[in-house]
């Protein structure tokens, strides 16, 4: 399956910067998003190792879940998800989780690690199992948004053009420690990768995604200077809005035709028109990376509408 996404410019004004978008809410599997790129190269690695069953960790309604349970029904393979009960919500994504017949196992937050080890001893006595990280977490996620880095590389020598800044929406941190990777690889000293938190607050945030980088490169240096993770823009916590970003993902889709969502991009996108406001860029090139979850976008409908 091919993993590269257009880019495209947006029609947004703000301090005469030219905004672009890198659709990688459009990668053509399953609703597509940054967690479709990464399952792309988890699966390579399944095919290789001629696994049977696979296992992973996450709320039945995060756009993981989703890609590994589809993936893995398209070709045929059980899948296990390792679920806590705690905060759990129907969603569409839970819906399609269910539909394509992943074994769903729910238990406190507390037993998640040992069912999982279990999980895996019990399996491992007739098939091969392979173990999937949540949130695709781990050196073959962050390989995943290195060669999307190349991807854009590609893209600004093909068309003449140097993004200045690349903003994205980071959790784990596995998409922003990609990106960081790449652009080390590449030597790119004046490109600027600031990540958005959706969650965590720092140091962790920042911590996981240097730790993430090293891991990836493992030659005992440590990159902590190329790590913006942002955790002004968190907003109460892991899918919590305001007002402002529901405006936001309204006004996205209403002028640009893009759709996006309060948990993750849609966020990122208002913390990034924040954070050009507060530190007051002007006239560059930014990459936005739309790192998808559209399902999340009709879970929003309802409250958009109102
Ligand atoms: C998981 C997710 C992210 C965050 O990616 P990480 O690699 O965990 O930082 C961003 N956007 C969407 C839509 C996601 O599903």
């Amino acid at each position: 399956m091919s993993v590269l996404t257009p880019i495209n410019k947006l029609k947004m004004e703000l301090n005469d910067n030219n905004f672009f978008v890198k659709r990688d809410d459009l990668l053509p599997f399953s609703f597509g998003g940054n967690k479709a790129r990464k399952a792309v190269y988890f699966f390579d690695e399944i095919e290789k190792n001629n696994n049977d069953v696979i296992v992973t960790y996450g709320s039945s309604s995060s756009n993981h879940c989703r890609i590994i349970a589809n993936m893995a029904a398209s070709r045929g393979l059980e899948c296990y998800i390792i679920s806590p009960q705690e905060g759990y919500e129907e969603t569409s994504n839970s819906k399609m989780v269910a539909l394509f017949g992943a074994k769903i196992i729910k238990m406190p937050l507390n037993d998640v690690a040992n069912t999982i080890e279990q999980i895996m001893k019990d399996l491992k006595k007739k098939h091969n199992p392979y173990f999937i990280q949540g949130g695709g977490h781990g050196n073959i996620g962050t390989e995943a948004y290195v060669h999307a880095y190349k991807e854009i590389k590609d893209y600004e020598k093909e068309e003449n053009i140097n993004f200045d800044y690349i903003f994205l929406a980071s959790g784990t941190g596995t998409t922003q420690a990609g990106l960081v990777a790449g652009k080390i690889k590449a030597e790119d000293i004046n490109k600027k990768i600031i990540g958005i938190s959706i969650a965590r607050k720092n140091p962790r945030g920042g911590d996981v995604v240097a730790q993430s980088v090293r891991d990836y490169f493992m030659d005992g240096k440590d990159y902590d200077e190329e790590i913006n993770f942002i955790d002004e823009y968190i907003c109460g916590g892991y899918g919590k809005s305001n007002d402002e970003i529901d405006k936001i993902v309204k006004d996205v889709l209403l002028y640009e035709g893009m759709p996006l969502n309060s948990t993750y991009t849609g966020k990122a996108f208002w913390g990034m028109k924040r954070f050009i406001e507060e530190t007051n860029i002007k006239e560059k090139n930014i990459l936005f990376i739309n790192t998808g979850g559209t399902p999340l976008f009709f879970d929003d409908l309802g409250e958009l509408i109102k």
